[in-house]
């Protein structure tokens, strides 16, 4: 039988634990051994508000709890600053196993736990993965029950019990996020631009830059997977950069063409949140020589949530440059009145959600109506994303709305097509559909 776990100052990594378990593990066709991760993360909370020593007396008094469930040929391991492994035996499948993983939480989870006259109640995730059902070696198993908890983490779940899709799904992942950050690293993302139509006179108010990723294998990945894993690996700063940089290059170049119009640039929360995030706006402007009053800065209510008063400090200086700034996605965050009020912004941006479905929909229809109405009375300017049919598009005319965006006018074009798109549009302009 090994010790359980009495050295509270070694952690052992991976390769180590899959040692320390392989003599455990009986090939059974009928019984498992199963590896249990179990991750304490409230107590990086206790050390940074009660001090380290604090949080070490509450992850001793975890571990007795923990040492209850280590019975013959089991084993409780470290593995981790706030993570420990637990080897169970004889687990019929699955379902056997996730009972097991139930009655940890149920346990542990949220049990008030005490040192002197300080109680935190303990906060964990756990994850399993099985040998032999689902692993055949013990490395594979350290691996699975590392998937699993990464799954937990994810999905945001108290209990993972590891499964064969998500060793697929996250291999995917893992192989999006290497060749998305040689694809940012090589500048191989693209910029497509999708046209704001000036409801009023029909004529190109201007575009929206939106990031494109065509894989070496020739397939497109769609901005809502690989923007999320570009903010989560931090390449989101870079990949922002690039943008700008090819947006009002060709900006630049279209006005000497003769188009002056608007470049409208998706900015994410993480790169807000990022002390260069002024001077990069600012930097990849002077590089192109572009005039502050030419340029949209789309923004959704969400990214300003992590640090609100930083945020708007930050917008405030682009808008007294010039900036134009733009409140995207409207509707669908935590948009109150006050805060509203508080955005130093010129534009909203409705949300597709309510613009698709407001000839069908009466609720939306009052929703798309009362946004239009609140934009007006701050005197900002409203723009429908997602307008797809004529009826769509003259319902918002007459309700007042100043820009459209959608599939209707046209889909996001790579720039060549985009520049022939804009000098056929704009010859056969008929500016009676219009006004
Ligand atoms: P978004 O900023 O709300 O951009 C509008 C999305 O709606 C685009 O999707 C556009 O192709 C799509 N769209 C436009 N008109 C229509 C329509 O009539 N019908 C329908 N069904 N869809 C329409 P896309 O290009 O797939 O981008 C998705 C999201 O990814 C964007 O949503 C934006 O949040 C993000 N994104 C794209 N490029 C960048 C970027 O360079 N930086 C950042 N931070 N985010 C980006
Ligand atoms: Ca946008
Ligand atoms: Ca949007």
């Amino acid at each position: 039988m090994l010790i359980p776990l009495t050295d509270l100052e070694t952690a052992y990594d991976r390769n180590e634990l899959s040692d320390k378990i392989e003599p455990l593990l009986n090939y059974d066709d009928k019984l498992n051994s199963a590896l249990i991760l179990v991750n304490i993360w409230h107590t990086r909370q206790i050390s940074a508000h009660h001090g380290y020593d604090a949080s070490q007396d509450i992850l001793a008094l975890i571990i007795k709890e923990l040492l209850v469930y280590v019975k013959t040929d089991c084993c409780l391991l470290r593995t981790g600053n706030h993570e420990f492994a637990l080897l169970i035996q004889n687990i019929k499948n699955a379902g056997h196993c996730q009972l097991a993983l139930n009655k940890i939480i149920r346990d542990l989870n949220n049990k008030p736990l005490s040192i002197g006259k300080f109680t935190s109640k303990t906060k964990m995730s756990v994850a399993a993965a099985l040998y032999p059902l689902q692993a055949i070696t013990a490395q594979s198993l350290v691996q699975f029950v590392e998937i699993a908890m990464n799954q937990s983490e994810i999905s945001n779940v108290s209990s993972v019990m590891y499964s064969e899709i998500m060793s697929e799904r996250i291999i995917k992942r893992l192989q999006i996020e290497s060749e998305l950050d040689v694809a940012i690293q090589n500048k191989e993302l693209e910029v497509w631009y999708q046209p704001k139509i000036n409801s009023q006179t029909g004529t190109i108010y201007g575009v929206e830059a939106l990031s494109r990723w065509r894989t070496r294998n020739g397939n497109f990945i769609s901005p809502d997977i690989f923007i999320p894993i570009a903010e989560e690996r931090r390449y989101i700063f870079d990949l922002t950069q690039g943008v700008l940089n090819t947006a009002f290059r060709n900006q630049k170049e279209w006005m000497a063409m003769g188009l002056n119009i608007n470049m409208a640039v998706n900015i994410s929360g993480k790169v807000i949140d990022d002390d260069e995030f002024v001077d990069l706006i600012e930097h990849c402007c002077g590089i192109w020589e572009t005039a502050p009053q030419h340029i949209t800065i789309e923004i959704t209510e969400t990214a300003m949530m992590n640090s609100m008063e930083e945020s708007l400090n930050k917008l405030n200086i682009l808008k007294k440059h010039g900036f134009l700034l733009s409140i995207d996605d409207f509707g669908t965050g935590y948009s109150s009145l006050e805060y509203f009020k508080t955005l130093p912004v010129h534009e909203v941006k409705i949300d597709k959600s309510f613009v698709k479905n407001m000839i069908t929909s009466e609720d939306d229809m009052n929703l798309v109506s009362m946004m239009v109405g609140l934009a007006k009375n701050f005197s900002l300017k409203s723009v429908a994303e997602g307008v797809e049919d004529s009826k769509t598009f003259e319902a918002l005319k007459s309700l007042g709305v100043d820009r459209i965006q959608g599939y209707y006018f046209a889909k996001p074009m790579p720039e060549e097509e985009f520049l022939t798109w804009a000098e056929y549009y704009l010859t056969n302009l008929e500016i009676d559909n219009f006004s």
